[in-house]
Parts: structure tokens; C-alpha cells; sequence
């Protein structure tokens, strides 16, 4: 649908499309060839495994969890948060993480719907590339299991991290694309679409639960592009919405 308006009324357009039909970075009409997808990992393209609350309550204890929970209603950053700790409460922090951690490992399961994307996408000719603020050894396990590879797959030690837009422009500039010819997909409003806004990629906000259709969410800095409840659904956002022809 071309949209030959000002850009006064096209925000107001863009306000009240459905976030599928939304392409907030292009000239109207005009379909962005496709150079890269990049993925979060937790969540995204594995099933959520990971008890993020208990993972918080553990490195925070309850009161304070509850405190920072109420502070943070986009969530909580408990990387960020403990980075200006003293080392000795640091590495027990790092330690509680890698515990819930591993036993989110244990389970660890492939998204639904993961393979065949990254199929079609291969079959395009369109680089796939991971980034997480998981361990990479989460990521070479996540490897190894399912056999699919992310390339450059970036972890959580490679800084700065998301919500950061530095690994993702990162991998733009390994690419030799624009951030503005890659989409970040991931399940995470405050590291993967603000890390993909921020960097100038279109985002994809995977949400298979309804979380953020919540009125909480309603007025937050960083907004998706497009909003989808599986992988399945992402195959005809990026045909729709992009240029996929290698
Ligand atoms: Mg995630």
C-alpha cells in the first residue's frame, strides 16, 4: 500500500497500523532488499527455558527484586545492574545466574518453526546471525544440539551487550551491510528491539503470550516494527514487507 504523505500524517498513519504493516524506516512503497536477520537466542529461537524471576530473586534477593521489578516495568537488566558491584558480590551474582542458567540448559528446546526459517532464509542467500546475552558456551551447546549455525553469534562476552546497539552494528559492519538492511528478531522488548532500534535495524518482537500487548507496554521508547507470536508467522512478515531476492 503506498503511502504518498507527509511525514506528519504518516506518523499518525504508522501510530494506527497494526504493527505487521509497519515500515517506519523506508520510502512508501518501496520494499528494502533483505541482507540479514539477526536472532536473540533464549526465548527466541530456543523455547523459553529460563526462569528469569527466579533468576532475579536470586541474585537480588526478594525485597529488592520486588523494588527493582516496580522501578523497571519494561524489565529488569540484572547484567547492567550488577556491573558496578564489588567483585566478591559480582561473582556470586554471575554464579546464581549460571545456576539458573544450566538448569534452563537441561531443558533446552528448538523453537517450533526455527528450522524451516532459517531454511528459507538460507535458500535466499540471507545471512543469519545470533546475538545473546547468554555464555557462549549456551551458544555452542545450542550449536552442537541442533545443528544449525549462527554466524558471527555473539555472547555475553562480547561488550558492550544488548540492550546496547554495539553487537548488532557490529555484525552489520562483518556483514558489510546497513543496519537498515537487517531485522533483529527476538523476544525481548528492552534488549532485542531496543538493541535493533537503536542500531537502525528493523525489529521483530516474538510474543508468543500476549505479554506486550499489555497497556504497560503502551508507551515505551523503543517500539517493534512488526509483532509476531511464532517463527512460523515471521516467514510472511519478511515476504510481505521485504525484498527477499538474493
Ligand atoms: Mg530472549
Amino acid at each position: 500500500m503506498p503511502l504518498l504523505v507527509s511525514n506528519c500524517a504518516k506518523a499518525f498513519i504508522l501510530s494506527t497500523l497494526p504493527q505487521s504493516k509497519r515500515m517506519s524506516h523506508h520510502a512508501p512503497g518501496v520494499k528494502t532488499r533483505l541482507r540479514g536477520v539477526v536472532f536473540d537466542m533464549d526465548g527466541t529461537l530456543t523455547v523459553p527455558v529460563i526462569d528469569f524471576p527466579a533468576m532475579y530473586r536470586a541474585v537480588l534477593g526478594d525485597e529488592e527484586y520486588l523494588r527493582l521489578k516496580a522501578e523497571n516495568p519494561s524489565g529488569i537488566d540484572i547484567l547492567g545492574h550488577i556491573e558496578g558491584w564489588p567483585p566478591h558480590k559480582q561473582r556470586k551474582a554471575y554464579d546464581a545466574i549460571a545456576e539458573v542458567e544450566r538448569q534452563g540448559l537441561e531443558r533446552l528446546q528448538i523453537m517450533p518453526g526455527c528450522a524451516e526459517l532459517c531454511a528459507m532464509l538460507d535458500s535466499k542467500k540471507i545471512r543469519r546471525g545470533l546475538i545473546t546475552r547468554n555464555t557462549k558456551s549456551a551458544v555452542d551447546l545450542f550449536h552442537e544440539r541442533f545443528g544449525i549455525t549462527f554466524s558471527p553469534a555473539l555472547s555475553r562476552e562480547f561488550r558492550p551487550y544488548k540492550p546496547d546497539p554495539g553487537p548488532l552494528l557490529h555484525i552489520c559492519s562483518l556483514w558489510e551491510v546497513q543496519p537498515n538492511e537487517v531485522i533483529m528478531i527476538g523476544d525481548s522488548l528492552k534488549d532485542d528491539v531496543r538493541c535493533g532500534r537503536q542500531a537502525g535495524a528493523f525489529t521483530c518482537l516474538l510474543d508468543q503470550t500476549g505479554v506486550y500487548d499489555s497497556p504497560k507496554y503502551a508507551d515505551v521508547e523503543f517500539k517493534p516494527d512488526f509483532k509476531v507470536t511464532s517463527l512460523d508467522e515471521v516467514h510472511s512478515v519478511l515476504k510481505e514487507n521485504f525484498d527477499l531476492s538474493p
